[in-house]
């Protein structure tokens, strides 16, 4: 019983390491790169990007994973960017992550062709985001200060699979027994020299690390085929 459970996760992964490939052609045929954004509920990734994403030296879309609803592409539609939402509760069993599947039924949506950047703001979830590839370039995971200093220790595979960490929330510190040493060194043990940045999503500190961050990510785009 139970290995038969164990094969069928595998045999799911490996159909969405082949979607993944696919999805990743496409890409690279439109001269598109693609950051995954992962985090827990509430970090402030929608925030983040309304902060940043007007500023990125790319043409930039959006593709906003949410199980319901469509509040957070509503707020990046303000910024006049290409914005589709993906909703997990609409054929796909409200799923608390985005696979390479559910990626794959709305690129039809995007207009990759006029797309520099792709960045999939994925579903609020510390644990399953980072077992789905979805073809990106890069991810990207955001840590709010508010969550505490041990989530890395007790979260490391969503810390693993990233290459930026991102800490958000810094204009809270003040108010919060949030012991950043801690923090960075739980980061350090299961991710070891990963890049982080400290910022504020609220105030604008240190996000400009973040937008030219991005904008780095754009220019590895491969040229259009
Ligand atoms: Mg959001
Ligand atoms: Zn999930």
């Amino acid at each position: 019983m139970h290995r038969t459970k164990v094969k069928v996760a595998e045999d799911a992964l490996d159909a969405n390491t082949t979607i993944a490939a696919a999805n990743r052609a496409d890409f690279d045929r439109h001269g598109v790169s693609v950051v995954n954004f992962m985090s827990a509920p509430g970090a402030g990734k929608t925030t983040l990007l309304e902060r940043v994403l007007g500023e990125v030296d790319a043409r930039v879309g959006v593709l906003e994973g949410d199980v319901q609803g469509s509040a957070d592409a509503d707020r990046l539609s303000a910024l006049h960017l290409p914005v589709v939402q993906l909703n997990t509760d609409s054929g796909f069993g409200g799923e608390c992550h985005l696979d390479a599947n559910m990626v794959r039924s709305a690129l039809g949506d995007l207009p990759l062709e006029d797309l520099d950047l792709l960045v999939i703001e994925n579903v609020g979830n510390l644990v399953c985001p980072a077992e789905f590839k979805v073809g990106e370039d890069a991810r990207v995971m955001v840590s709010s200060v508010t969550e505490g200093e041990d989530k890395p220790f007790k979260y490391p595979l969503m810390f693993r699979a990233c290459e930026l960490v991102l800490i958000n929330k810094i204009d809270l510190l003040e108010h919060l027994d949030f012991d950043l040493d801690r923090f960075l060194y739980h980061l350090d043990a299961v991710h070891p020299g990963v890049e982080h940045m400290l910022l504020s999503a609220k105030t604008g500190e240190g996000t400009e690390a973040f937008r030219d961050w991005l904008t780095g990510v754009a220019k590895t785009a491969p040229a259009p085929a």
